[in-house]
């Protein structure tokens, strides 16, 4: 037989096979329920109140549509309008946030059951949220919501800004805008179930999903800062669609937080008296980065192409090496000057001149003090240089620095009780010195101010 007729035959025998297959079913895509243009990542029930001034204007006006996930359910604080309290208050706040949402239209809320962590430093709250699971959560609902533009609060030690929690959240954020994208991420969220109509499917479905723009905001007790570093919303305007200021939108929507003084009971008296001036400051972002073409302070959905893009590696972490003896700030400020160039936002670290605090009267300082000794074993002196009135309480010793090593120095002063509120006219300065030379100071700019939590 000439291999022509082979082929022939072997070409006609293939067809009627194929013809005899029965047509298998068109991959099912991504669950379109779910599709958002903007998630809001944040620590508690109305910490989206920071935002919905912008919110506001997306969903009634542009028809944008809204997802918000909470690392907490606000398990902690005061409770204004009853005795419930720790997993009772939790379940209120968990239904406030879900109705104040709900009021803006936006029903996909999901929470990261991390534990309300009063106190100003971001490490303590990750290590309460399990930081990794937390994680986990974050990068499994951008897969289910393929969020064009994430909104976070700012990942940055500023005067005011006085919740861990608020940063935990914005480092997850971060963390999850940067790993959702990667298919070797959480493989497991991303494998396809072995039959999905039938029971005992461990993986999970999902596909990878880049977000295109990350944007923070802030609650600092000053917003110079944020001058020309992002988009700014005029909240005195009327919303075209709703026919009522912005202002009165996040009144609105804030008032449904009624367990909580400061916000839910704040706005309802607002309204009550129709007097809404508090709510009428411009609403600011910060511009965190963005992986398509956009200004700084361009509109936050400004260069946003439909449909996705492709997966954006972040440099990572570089582990620097110093060449001489160095003192240096520890704790949230050694990991967010090495978090910020890991995630390609190294402008967040150049958002302030020097690192700042607010403290109350009376209150401890904790400061902890990395040095670095990158030569032969050393002794290191360091001693305080402090405002007037203040207190050392530990810190100033002769320390042993191993070679090629280093020491965590935790110390510990404490404002005078009868300081005044505002920025204390020197700052706190901590002073290295290594065979009668000076190897370097650490600088905190102090805020006196009133009704944060403890450092
Ligand atoms: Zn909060």
């Amino acid at each position: 037989m000439s291999k022509t007729r082979i082929a022939a035959l072997l070409f006609f025998a293939l067809a009627t096979r194929a013809a005899d297959l029965k047509k298998a079913t068109p991959q099912l895509p991504p669950d379109p329920r779910f599709k958002t243009d903007i998630l809001v990542i944040v620590a508690h029930p109305d910490d989206e109140t920071a935002a919905t001034g912008y919110l506001a204007r997306a969903i009634f006006d542009q028809h944008k549509r809204v997802s918000v996930i909470f690392g907490t359910r606000g398990n902690s604080g005061g409770n204004e309008t009853g005795n419930e309290q720790a997993d009772a208050l939790s379940a209120i706040r968990e239904i406030e946030a879900r109705r104040a949402l709900a009021s803006f239209g936006v029903t996909d809320v999901w929470f990261l059951d991390g534990p309300d962590t009063p106190g100003q430093d971001p490490l303590r709250s990750l290590e309460t949220w399990n930081h990794g699971a937390a994680l986990a959560k974050a990068v499994r609902l951008i897969r289910l919501t393929r969020p064009e533009v994430i909104l976070t609060w700012l990942p940055l030690c500023v005067a005011g800004e006085n919740h861990g929690d608020h940063q935990a959240s914005s480092v997850i954020a971060t963390e999850a805008f940067d790993l959702a994208g990667d298919a070797t991420a959480y493989p497991e969220q991303l494998a396809m179930p072995r039959d999905r109509r039938n029971i005992g499917n461990l993986t999970e479905g999902l596909q990878p999903w880049q977000p295109k723009k990350l944007y923070f905001f802030s609650d600092a007790s000053h917003t110079d800062f944020e001058d020309g570093q992002g988009p700014r919303y005029d909240a005195k305007a009327v919303s075209p669609a709703k026919g009522v200021s912005y202002a009165r939108l996040i009144a609105e929507e804030m008032s449904f937080h009624l367990t909580q003084g400061d916000t839910g009971q704040f706005a309802a008296d607002a309204l009550k008296k129709n007097d809404l001036k508090l709510f009428e400051e411009p609403v600011r972002f910060i511009f965190g980065k963005s992986l398509v073409s956009s200004s700084i302070t361009a509109d936050i959905l400004e260069g946003v192409p439909p449909g996705p893009i492709p997966f954006a590696p972040v440099p990572g972490y570089r582990q620097s090496q110093r060449s001489e003896l160095s003192i240096s700030l520890g704790g949230p400020w050694a990991f967010y000057s090495e978090f910020w160039k890991a995630h390609a936002i190294d402008r967040v670290g150049r958002l302030l001149s020097k690192p700042e605090l607010m403290i109350s009267a009376g209150e401890r300082l904790v400061l902890p003090l990395i040095v670095t000794n990158p030569g032969p074993a050393t002794t290191v002196t360091v001693r305080s240089i402090l405002p007037d009135g203040w207190r050392e309480l530990s810190g100033s010793a002769l320390y042993p620095v191993e070679a090629h090593g280093s020491y965590t120095i935790q110390t510990v002063v404490q404002a005078p009780q009868d300081a005044k509120p505002g920025w204390v006219a020197k700052d706190v300065v901590w002073v290295a010195e290594a065979g009668g030379k000076e190897i370097g100071s650490a600088h905190m700019r102090i805020q006196i101010g009133s009704g944060g939590l403890p450092q």
